[in-house]
């Protein structure tokens, strides 16, 4: 079964569909979905969620774009790690793209996700946009490699891919692979190594060929999934079980699986 290592079902988009939503991943040989946190005022629904669902799983940090809100300290991004079904830290990460100014307090903030996830022991789940150098930089002086994790919904290019990969980093692809203009993503989704690849929705944006333009949901991984099996000239049946078994290696999540 695939896992979809990256989406917001939290996001009122989902409102009252979720087990609708959860019951079409497994129609759609979907076993996993991991839902990322971008606010603290968020993660109580986050949790509630993968509390009521057993085969989803949490990841606790706040956005780089997020601006309002809580900002997170170690302690309590540690404490809310401590709960069984969080398996990372994030999303956290770099945002050049969005917000402009003086955005010292957005290498703050993702240094502070950097310590908590190696104090605690749970990998790091990266958003980095127009801001690679910044994010592989702060990442060494953090010692980021420690933690490990992943760089998600990845849209940089081979030679950022190789730098993550070099510290120890895998590569999540979104359904921007399936993007006939996204040249650059496609080739990152053929070069990366198998063994240190994640496939992903970032639901409810980004929904993959043939659904773009419309809701995006993790039961639509499958699309991402067989656009890169394709890239790759390998099968979707291979190409599911490096995902899976690297996303449990990575997030070793309950072995319920
Ligand atoms: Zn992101
Ligand atoms: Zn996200």
């Amino acid at each position: 079964m695939l896992v979809d290592s990256h989406c917001h079902l939290d996001f009122p988009d989902f409102n009252g569909r979720e087990a609708e939503l959860v019951a079409a991943m497994a129609a759609n040989d979907v076993g996993h979905a991991l839902i990322a946190g971008v606010t603290l005022e968020r993660f109580p629904s986050v949790r509630a969620l993968v509390e009521r669902f057993s085969n989803l799983y949490a990841a606790v940090g706040v956005h780089p774009d997020t601006q309002e809100g809580k900002e997170p300290d170690e302690a309590t991004l540690i404490r809310l790690a401590a709960h069984p079904k969080v398996v990372a830290i994030g999303e956290t990460g770099l945002d050049y793209y969005r917000l402009e100014g003086d955005l010292e307090w957005q290498r703050d903030r993702f240094r502070t996700h950097i310590r908590a996830a190696r104090r605690c022991g749970k990998p790091l789940i990266i958003h980095t946009r127009e801001a690679a150098a910044d994010t592989l930089r702060i990442l060494e002086e953090e010692d980021g490699g420690k933690a490990g994790g992943v760089f998600h919904c990845f849209t940089e290019t081979a030679a950022v891919a190789q730098a993550a990969l070099a510290l120890g980093f895998h590569i999540s692809i979104s359904g921007i692979v399936t993007f006939k203009n996204a040249l650059q993503v496609k080739e990152v989704a053929r070069s990366v190594p198998l063994d240190r690849l994640l496939v992903e929705t970032d639901a409810p944006y980004l929904a993959p060929v043939p659904h773009r333009g419309k809701l995006n949901h993790p039961a639509l991984v499958r699309h991402v999934a067989e656009e890169i099996a394709r890239l790759r000239g390998i099968g979707l049946d291979e190409l599911t079980q490096a995902t899976t078994t690297n996303f449990q290696r990575l997030f070793a999540p309950e072995k319920d699986a």
